[in-house]
């Protein structure tokens, strides 16, 4: 079994998609090891995006995840990161398939709902930061 770490994003909170996002991921088979609801500064934006902070979409992007109140989460399963990076879809919502959170929820390449950590070492790196006791 491996861990990932999700967030669902400021618009995900405000859109109120929260119960409708969890559910696929509970429906699917994964469980939940962590879950809170949090509020961050740029700081933490910046520790979490640690390979985006040089890039242009980067200012917008820090900007949109301390927007608000996001639910970070740590679900665990069988292949978790990669089963959990198919559900939320390709990064644009434009492009990402139907059936997909991002295919059925999301018209945006930036407000794209969720993310999922991208490999088994992001993982562990990001739970560390969002969740230094687990
Ligand atoms: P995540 O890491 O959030 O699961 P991802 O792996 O699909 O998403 P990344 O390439 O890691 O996408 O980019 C991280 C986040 O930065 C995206 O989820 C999106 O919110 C934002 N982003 C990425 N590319 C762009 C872009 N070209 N324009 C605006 N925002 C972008």
């Amino acid at each position: 079994s491996q861990r990932t770490l999700v967030l669902f994003k400021p618009d995900a909170v405000r859109r109120g998609l929260v119960g409708n996002i969890l559910s696929r991921f509970e429906s699917k088979g994964l469980g939940i090891v962590a879950l809170e609801l949090r509020t961050i500064d740029g700081t933490k934006a910046d520790e979490h995006y640690a390979e985006h902070v040089e890039r242009d979409f980067y200012p917008p992007l820090r900007e949109f995840v301390t927007s608000g109140p996001l639910v970070a989460c740590v679900l665990e399963g069988d292949e978790a990161v990669e089963v959990v990076r198919a559900i939320n879809g390709a990064t644009d919502g434009r492009k990402a398939a139907p059936g997909t959170i991002r295919g059925d929820l999301s018209l945006s390449n930036r407000e794209n709902l969720v993310h999922g950590s991208d490999s088994p070492e992001s993982a562990e790196r990001e739970i560390k930061i969002w969740f230094p006791g687990l």
